[in-house]
C-alpha cells in the first residue's frame, strides 16, 4: 500500500526487555483501518477485523506459532486535551506527533515494519537509554503529560512496580503536583492499574509510591489511614501500613492468586477504627478482623472491583485471619482445629498462607515459635480432615427429614437439633457419621418433647 508502518509502544519496550508480549500495536501514517483490512486479508480468509470507527482503530486476532496474537492498527495522530476530560481532540499527524502523545520514553519507541527499513528503531526521546537504566520519564513536560491524562500517573507507578523501574525525580514531583487531577479518571481504569500493581513481583513498591506521591489518600483513603504510629506514655504500636506492605509481599512470593493478595492488602483495614489504648496492656485492636471484614464489600464497590463472589472470599479471609494465630498461641486442641476447618472450608490453605505471611516480628525467637506452632496446626488439619471430613461439612441429618420424622412444620426446634449435632461433631463428641447423628437426633428431640410419628 506504500504506507509507512511501525510497531510501537509496549511491544517494542517488551521486545528489548525480553518480556513476553502478544499485543502488538501498529501505527501507520495514513488510515489504520484500511491497513488493518489489507493485513487481515493477506493473513487468510477467515480473519475477522473489528473496526472502531470512533477511535480510528481496527484490530484482529491471529494465531501463529500456537500463540494468539492481537494486532491493533491506528493512524498516527496528534492529540489536544481539554481541562475537564481525559478524552482528547484528535487529528491526523506524523509519526513524531504520535510519539509525542505517549506516556513514557520507554513506551514511545517505534520500529519500522516496511521492507526497506525493516527493524529500524525510531527513538526520539532516548527510550533505549532509559530502558537500560530502568528509568520512567515522560517524553514532554511531565506536568503537561499528567495534567492532560492523569491516568498516566497511575501507569507510572504501575510500571515502576511491574518492571522494577525508578520514576525519574522530575517526573515523580510532577505526580505530586497533579495528583488532584486523578478525580477525572474512571474508577474502572484505576482498579485495572491497582490490580496490575497487586500482581507485580513486589506489590509494596507500587503501593509505597502511591502513598509517597499522595495519590493513595485520594484513590484509597482507607489504606492510607493505616499509616502512622501513635504514642501514649512512651508506648507506640507498629505502623500498620508498612506491616501490610510486608504481608502483601510475603503472600506475593507464595501465590499468584490476585484475590488472596487483595485479602493480604485488606487484612488489617479495620485497625484504625478499633484502636484503643489501655494503661495496663498498651495498644489493642480488638475486633479489627470483624470490622475489616464488614468493610470489604463497600471497598469493592467504591473501587469498582467486581462483586461476583470474590468479595465473599476476601471477607472470609479477613474475618478469619487471626484464628490460626490465636489457636497456635494455646495448646492446639482437636476441637479448635475442626472448627477452623469448618469455617474456612476449601479456603483453609489460602488462610494458612495469609497467616504465615502475617508474622512480621523482628524477634526471631517469637517467629520461630509461631512457625513451629503453625506446623502443628497444619499437621492436625490434615489428620482431622482425613478422619472427620470437615472441610465440606454436610449435616448428616437434614431439616426436611427431621420435619417428616416428628411431623412438625418449619420451626425453631429444627435449628436447635441441627446445631447441636454439628457442635457435637466439631467437638469430637460423636463421629461425623449418619448413625451416630440419627441417634443423637432422637435424644435431643426427646429432651424437647418431640415424638416420632414416622420412623
Ligand atoms: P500493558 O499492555 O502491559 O498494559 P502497554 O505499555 O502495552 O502495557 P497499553 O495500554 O497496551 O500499555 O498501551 C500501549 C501503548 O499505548 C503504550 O506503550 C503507550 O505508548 C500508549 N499508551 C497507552 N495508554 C496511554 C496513556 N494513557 N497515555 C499515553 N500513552 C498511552
Ligand atoms: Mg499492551
Amino acid at each position: 500500500m506504500g504506507v509507512k508502518a511501525y510497531a510501537v509502544g509496549g511491544v517494542v519496550r517488551d521486545y528489548f526487555l525480553q518480556r513476553p508480549c502478544t499485543d502488538i500495536d501498529v501505527v501507520c501514517v495514513g488510515s489504520g483501518i484500511e491497513l488493518a483490512k489489507a493485513a487481515a486479508a493477506s493473513a487468510g480468509g477467515h480473519t475477522k477485523v473489528s473496526v472502531y470507527q470512533n477511535f480510528g482503530t481496527a484490530a484482529f486476532g491471529y494465531r501463529y506459532n500456537n500463540i494468539d496474537w492481537q494486532i491493533e492498527f491506528v493512524g498516527a495522530r496528534k492529540e489536544s486535551y481539554r481541562r475537564e476530560s481525559r478524552k482528547p481532540i484528535v487529528e491526523d499527524g506524523t509519526l513524531e506527533d504520535d510519539q509525542n502523545r505517549r506516556d513514557f520514553t520507554v513506551n514511545a519507541m517505534a520500529m519500522s515494519l516496511n521492507e526497506e527499513t525493516w527493524g529500524e528503531l525510531v527513538d526520539p526521546f532516548g527510550g533505549i537509554r532509559d530502558l537500560n537504566e530502568g528509568l520512567l520519564r515522560t517524553p514532554l513536560d511531565p506536568d503537561i503529560t499528567f495534567s492532560d491524562d492523569p491516568l498516566r500517573m497511575m501507569r507510572a507507578v504501575r510500571f515502576a512496580s511491574q518492571l522494577g523501574f525508578r520514576i525519574e525525580d522530575k517526573t515523580f514531583e510532577a505526580i505530586g503536583r497533579n495528583k488532584e487531577r486523578i478525580e477525572i479518571v474512571s474508577k474502572e481504569r484505576i482498579a485495572t492499574e491497582l490490580n496490575k500493581i497487586i500482581m507485580s513481583p513486589r506489590p509494596s513498591v507500587g503501593f509505597k509510591l502511591l502513598e509517597l506521591s499522595g495519590l493513595l489518600k485520594l484513590i484509597f483513603p482507607e489504606l492510607s489511614k493505616l499509616k502512622g504510629i501513635e504514642t501514649v506514655e512512651g508506648r507506640g504500636h507498629k505502623d500498620n501500613f508498612y506491616h501490610t506492605m510486608e504481608v502483601l509481599d510475603h503472600v506475593a512470593e507464595k501465590s499468584d492468586n490476585m484475590w488472596l493478595r487483595w485479602a493480604a492488602l485488606l487484612h488489617d483495614i479495620g485497625k484504625p477504627y478499633t484502636k484503643r489504648y489501655d494503661e495496663r496492656i498498651g495498644w489493642t485492636f480488638h475486633g479489627h478482623e470483624a470490622k475489616g471484614s464488614h468493610m470489604v464489600k463497600r471497598l469493592f464497590k467504591n473501587l469498582h472491583l467486581p462483586l461476583n463472589g470474590k468479595e465473599r472470599y476476601v471477607e472470609k479471609l479477613v474475618m478469619l485471619h487471626m484464628r490460626p494465630i490465636i489457636l497456635s498461641e494455646d495448646i492446639v486442641t482437636d476441637s479448635a482445629v475442626r472448627r477452623l476447618l469448618f469455617e474456612a472450608g476449601d479456603d483453609i490453605e489460602d488462610l494458612m498462607t495469609l497467616c504465615e505471611a502475617d508474622i512480621t516480628s523482628k524477634n526471631e525467637v517469637k517467629v520461630k515459635r509461631f512457625m513451629e506452632n503453625f506446623s502443628t496446626v497444619r499437621r492436625k488439619l490434615v489428620e482431622l480432615e482425613e478422619k472427620d471430613r470437615i472441610r465440606n461439612f454436610q449435616p448428616p441429618v437434614g431439616g426436611e427429614e427431621i420435619m417428616r420424622i416428628f411431623g412438625i412444620p418449619p420451626c425453631h426446634e429444627i435449628g436447635i437439633i441441627k446445631d447441636r449435632i454439628k457442635d457435637a461433631i466439631l467437638d469430637g463428641k460423636i463421629p461425623n457419621e449418619r448413625e451416630a447423628a440419627v441417634k443423637m437426633m432422637y435424644e435431643i428431640a426427646a429432651e424437647l418433647g418431640l415424638k416420632a410419628v414416622n420412623g
